[in-house]
Formats: C-alpha cells, sequence, structure tokens
C-alpha cells in the first residue's frame, strides 16, 4: 500500500465542537480498559463506568474479548439504562474489556455514535475508545474519504480506526504509530484486540489517563475514582506521548510521540473530574478548596453564609467559608435524576431546566446575605437564573463568586463550549457581568490563583479557555487577551 500524504492544515480549521445553547463548560467521555483472564469482566466494566458517569451521559458501552473475537454491547443513555443486565456476558470466558461513557463534543448524539467503536481488519477485531477531541478530524476525514474511505459514524473517533487499518501491514503497534503521527489534538485511546489491550495519551497529555491495578491485573481509566469503585490501586498516570500494551506477557511502555508541553486541561481540576480523584498525584477535592481559600482572600464578602452549586463547586464553597470564618450551608439542592436527554437546547426550555435541576433552601438563603461560590461563568445564563432564584428565595444580598478567571476563548481539545460571540466574558468586563446577571457584587479568581492551586506550573498546564493561548497550535493564531482584564 502507497504511504498516505496528507497536507497539514489546510484553510478550514474545524468548528469548535459546538453545541449552540450550552451554558457549562461539559465533559467529553471517560474511558476504561481492563486485561485479565477468568474474571466477569463485563460487571467490572460497568462499575467503573459508573464511577465515570459525570464525564458523559448520552451513550454507554462495553466490548469485551474472549480471546477469539469482541463482543459489544452499548447504546444511548445513561450506564444503568443501557448496560443493564450485568449478568448479560458472564459466561463469556473474557480476557479483556474497554468501556466507554460519552459526550458527543463531536459528531453529534446519534445512536451509531455510541461506543466502543468495533472494526474488523486484516488483523482480527479491535474495539476502540477515545476521550479527547481531533482538531484536525475534519480535514483527515476529507482525506480519507478522497482515498475511498466509508465512514459508519460521524465521530472523530472513527477516523483513527480507519487509519490504523490503512497502516495495517504491520502488527498493531506498527499500525498505531504511524496512526498517532497523523493526529492533532486532545486523545486518550484505548484499544481492545482479541489478546491484547493498548492505551495512548496525546502528546501534551491534555486530558488525564491513570494506570491501575485490580486483583494484581492492569487497568487503565480517565480518572482514579474508578479505581477506587472497583477496588484497584493506582499506579501512575500514563505519560504524554506514552503507548502502553498490556497483554499475557504483562506491560510494555513506549514512548511512541516525543512528549511535547504538558497540557493538562485546568478546567479537570476546576469542574471536570470527580473529587475523590486524584490527578498527577493531586485530589481534586482539595484543589478545589484551595481554589475557595485563595478566592476568599482576593475576593472577600461579607455575609451570613456561603453556599455552592452543586456538586462541581461545593469542595471550593468550603474553603471560601473556612477561610472567611462565615458558616458553610447547604443552601442548593440539585436534582439529581433529571436526564441530560431531557433538557432540550431550545432557549425558553433551557432556562426551565435550571429550575429543573436545582432548588434552594428557601429558609436557610431567607433574609440572608449569601456568597453563592460556582466554578465559571459561561455564557452568563445560568449565573443570571441561579442569583434570581436565590433573590426570589429571600435572600437580602447574594454575592456571586467565581472559583476560577473569566472564560474568554473556547475549547478545541475535547471540552463542550461555545464561540467566543457567547462567552459573556470575552466581550464583557466584570462589572457589566455582575449587572448583566443581577449579583450584588461578582468576584473571579485571579489566573495566578488558579494555576497556584492546581500545585503544577502553569508550563504544565493548558489554561487556553482563560489565555486565549492554545498548547497545540490553532491555525489563524491564537486569542488575544482583551486589555479589560
Ligand atoms: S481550553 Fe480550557 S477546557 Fe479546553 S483543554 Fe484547555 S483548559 Fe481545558
Amino acid at each position: 500500500m502507497s504511504q498516505l500524504k496528507f497536507e497539514p492544515f489546510g484553510d478550514n480549521y474545524p468548528e469548535c465542537s459546538v453545541t449552540s445553547g450550552k451554558d457549562r463548560m461539559e465533559e467529553a467521555c471517560g474511558v476504561f480498559g481492563v486485561f485479565a483472564s477468568g474474571e466477569d469482566l463485563f460487571r467490572l466494566t460497568c462499575f467503573a463506568l459508573f464511577a465515570l458517569q459525570h464525564r458523559g451521559q448520552e451513550s454507554a458501552g462495553v466490548a469485551l474479548s474472549d480471546g477469539n473475537g469482541i463482543y459489544l454491547n452499548k447504546g444511548v443513555g445513561l450506564v444503568s439504562e443501557v448496560l443493564t443486565d450485568l449478568d448479560a456476558m458472564k459466561d463469556i470466558p473474557s480476557v479483556g474489556a474497554v468501556g466507554h461513557v460519552r459526550y458527543s463534543t463531536a459528531g453529534g448524539g446519534r445512536p451509531e455514535n455510541a461506543q466502543p467503536l468495533l472494526i474488523e481488519y486484516r488483523h482480527g477485531s479491535l474495539a476502540v475508545v477515545h476521550n479527547g477531541n481531533l482538531i484536525n478530524a475534519m480535514e483527515l476525514r476529507e482525506n480519507l474519504e478522497d482515498q475511498g474511505s466509508i465512514f459508519q459514524t460521524t465521530t472523530d473517533s472513527e477516523l483513527v480506526a480507519h487509519l490504523i487499518a490503512r497502516y495495517g501491514y504491520g502488527d498493531l503497534e506498527a499500525s498505531l504509530k504511524s496512526a498517532l503521527t497523523h493526529l492533532q489534538g486532545a486523545y486518550n485511546f484505548l484499544f481492545l484486540t482479541e489478546n491484547s489491550l493498548v492505551g495512548v495519551r496525546d502528546p501534551h497529555g491534555i486530558h488525564p489517563l491513570s494506570l491501575g491495578k485490580w486483583n494484581g491485573h492492569y487497568v487503565l481509566a480517565s480518572e482514579t475514582c474508578a479505581f477506587d469503585t472497583i477496588g484497584a490501586e493506582v499506579i501512575r498516570d500514563i505519560e504524554p506521548g506514552e503507548m502502553v500494551i498490556i497483554d499475557q506477557n504483562g506491560l510494555t511502555s513506549k514512548q511512541v510521540l516525543p512528549s511535547q508541553r504538558q497540557a493538562l486541561c485546568v478546567f479537570e481540576f476546576i469542574y471536570f473530574a470527580r473529587p475523590d480523584s486524584n490527578i498527577h498525584g493531586k485530589n481534586v477535592h482539595l484543589v478545589r478548596k484551595e481554589l475557595g481559600r485563595r478566592l476568599a482572600r482576593e475576593q472577600p464578602a461579607e455575609a451570613d453564609l456561603v453556599t455552592g452549586v452543586p456538586d462541581s463547586s461545593l469542595s471550593a464553597a468550603s474553603g471560601f467559608a473556612e477561610e472567611l470564618g462565615i458558616p458553610y450551608e447547604m443552601g442548593l439542592i440539585k436534582n439529581k435524576y433529571i436526564g441530560r436527554t431531557f433538557i432540550q437546547p431550545k432557549q425558553e426550555i433551557r432556562s426551565l431546566g435550571v429550575q429543573l435541576k436545582l432548588n434552594p433552601i428557601f429558609k436557610v438563603v431567607e433574609g440572608k446575605r449569601v456568597v453563592v461560590v460556582d466554578d465559571s461563568i459561561v455564557r452568563g445564563t445560568t449565573s443570571k437564573k441561579l442569583v434570581n432564584m436565590f433573590f426570589k428565595a429571600g435572600a437580602r444580598e447574594v454575592h456571586l463568586r467565581i472559583s476560577s478567571p473569566p472564560v474568554i476563548a473556547p475549547c478545541y481539545y475535547g471540552i463542550d463550549t461555545p464561540t467566543y460571540e457567547e462567552l459573556i466574558g470575552s466581550y464583557k468586563d466584570t462589572e457589566a457581568i455582575r449587572k448583566e446577571v443581577g449579583a450584588t457584587s461578582l468576584g473571579y479568581l485571579s489566573y495566578e490563583s488558579t494555576v497556584q492551586s492546581s500545585g503544577l506550573c502553569e508550563s504544565e498546564l493548558c489554561t487556553a479557555c482563560f489565555s486565549g493561548k492554545y498548547p497545540v497550535e490553532i491555525e489563524g493564531g491564537t486569542y488575544e487577551r482583551s486589555e479589560k482584564f
């Protein structure tokens, strides 16, 4: 087969993965993999996926290898809706499994886009799961289609399967190495063959991927909370550009792509990851508490109580309250049982969605000066609704405190954000945003404190949505931060 030739970026930079209407930064998938003979790996993988459910609620799936072929069980919905029969695959003498929960940053929420994706190629079956976003997906797809490829899904994850098949004259490792050289952006891929599990992290390490051990067998997961759930121990993070091959001979690690500047998504600490997860050895809850403490020092408020927006802001709110010695209270209740699919993206339903999901405790906030800690302001519509909700519940003052800086630029690495024009922080200053959302006062955490709270250096993080400086070059240059900040 002739060598594939791909041009570098064309003029058409792919659109940011926007689902217009979103007012939160949204997660982008969770992955899990295990290689272990003679265990009920379907059940184990389902348990791990329950722990990763916060990373994606649109579809869920598991692929299981019995050493000769790969079985698939996947669909649209939550893990509990899709993988309903935990005994469904218990009689399959499995040797390995991969699982996925999906948030559709690319390709929409179509049923065929549910992962794992399963392909048959010259070396057998291959199941693929992906967390991230390929920023050159559109161009890669066009190139492959020009050369005859037919795609079954609209996901960028399928691209890598096609590339592997194209380079399939060598073994998986060789094919994968060649395929990876074409990929730009954020990716954690897990591949399951009949007799191996392979994990790879992009050269910047934008999203987390950890290695653990369960009953003496290796496991891989987007977050360590999945290991806690199944009783596995954490071994380490997969390094940027590292490939791990797990088979009956144990684990082999290879640096398949030159490690570039580490650029871990700072929003994993602020919002995405579960508080009980550890990323790069830092506990997410403790990092959030530190964000809250620093926020209290930088943006104090005279108030009767502090409350947080569940669930992601509760840790920061407790840190804020502790730092100022103000009582921490449960001021908002979240209805956790409303699925994402119920909240339709139309404007009128969207605004209603906030009420369906959150409700203040009137007796707690009535007549009080309340500090409300939230993790970010994206469009501003949710914050406005939130502030209004507290005033309606009888709060005397509502001091909104944000445990991160203004979001001024969209994400291209697998996190669903609105466009520049829709990000309120990109065109309004703090006072204008305060007026817009109707808060008594508004304060953001500084960029410097956000970085310092993570315990990592600025050079080890992606902070592009606050700074506009993208770790992977974006065609058309970088966003210049406005003078107003
Ligand atoms: S742009 Fe923002 S959300 Fe996206 S990876 Fe970077 S820090 Fe994370």
